[in-house]
């Protein structure tokens, strides 16, 4: 085996970080089609909250213990309004 093949198999520095942002799950709301019902705030005010009238994300990534309450909150919004990635 030469050194370059050996290289080739080393990961990048930065293999395992770019891995856990794959994974990161990361949400959005449709303001143009948000109710306003709080019901996502209500359920993880970690993650929603009211800006007037409208629900807001307040954090860019989803830390893993709210995740399925995000879930939930997606799938009890009464607009569809919050899309989920991840
Ligand atoms: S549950 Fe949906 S419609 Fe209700 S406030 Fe949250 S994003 Fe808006």
């Amino acid at each position: 085996m030469t050194n370059l093949d050996r290289l080739s198999r080393v990961r990048p520095r930065n293999y395992y970080e770019e891995k856990r942002k794959e994974k990161i799950m990361r949400v959005t709301i449709d303001k143009d089609l948000c109710t306003g019902d709080q019901i996502c705030v209500d359920l993880c005010p970690e993650v929603f909250e009211m800006d007037g009238d409208i629900a807001k994300v307040i954090v860019d990534e989803i830390p893993p213990e709210f995740e399925d309450v995000c879930k939930e909150a997606a799938d009890s919004c009464p607009a569809e309004c919050i899309k989920l990635q991840s």
